[in-house]
């Protein structure tokens, strides 16, 4: 019989932590769920799980307003969604928003405190991904200022495939005008840009990146920036 390698070691969090420490949280560690849609957290409200994504995908979106909302952070499974926990705030500022079907790890937020509080090694792969996490926060802050919409769009699909381990997935218009800021129909017109230059196929909500390479070269550099900044953190 083949032996499956357990689930915690999909996440790059965890499967960064020494094999004992990792070991010792499994039993804590629930299988979860996560669907397109689902809010995990509202902004003020309280933080019941923290979720270790293993191949979902979570946006952080701060509201603007009562109709507008932007993302300001997405989470795979290169780390957790749960953040202020590591800070000892229960309180979430964002909201954080299931974009990406898939299962992940969750504890409870009295469990995370009681892991985190006695593993050193779960602090410390939590501090680094803290570092990282903010970063691509400000990256993105930056990328929203100055960058045009055809150029976010592609860095945004690279974010999403990195995240998804898949060149494929489904997106409405309406989903991404949110996601990026922009009205709907900004987001059909960069899209059409990058289907004409065929770096992606859309249809019927389904998004195929027909080149990566092409596709990081129509990106701005916020999307390179944060990637070297993870691998040298990871290297570090
Ligand atoms: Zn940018």
């Amino acid at each position: 019989m083949p032996t499956q390698s357990p689930p915690y070691l999909a996440n790059h969090l965890l499967a960064a932590m020494p094999r004992s420490a990792a070991k010792k949280m499994c039993a804590a560690l629930a299988p979860v769920r996560l669907v397109y849609g689902q809010v995990l957290y509202e902004p003020l409200a309280p933080i019941r799980y923290v979720y270790f994504p293993i191949d979902c995908l979570v946006s952080l979106l701060t509201a603007v307003d009562r109709e507008r909302s932007l993302e300001v952070g997405m989470v795979g499974n290169e780390g957790m969604v749960g953040m202020p926990m590591v800070l000892g705030i229960g309180v979430s500022a964002v909201r954080a928003l299931v974009q990406g079907s898939g299962s992940a790890l969750r504890l409870s937020a009295t469990q995370f405190r009681n892991e985190f509080a006695k593993s050193p090694p779960l602090q410390q792969a939590l501090f680094r991904y803290t570092h990282l996490l903010m970063a691509q926060v400000s990256q993105t802050a930056a990328c929203n200022r100055f960058h045009d919409a055809e150029a976010r769009l592609a860095r945004w699909l690279l974010m999403t495939a990195d995240r998804l381990h898949a060149d494929e997935f489904r997106l409405t218009h309406e989903f991404l005008a949110h996601m990026l800021g922009v009205r709907r129909v900004g987001v059909t017109m960069a899209a059409s840009d990058l289907e004409r230059k065929k770096l992606i196929s859309y249809s019927r909500g389904n998004i195929h990146i027909l080149s990566r390479r092409r596709l990081e070269a129509a990106s701005c550099s916020c999307y390179r920036i944060v990637r070297d900044l993870q691998d040298k953190t990871h290297a570090a």
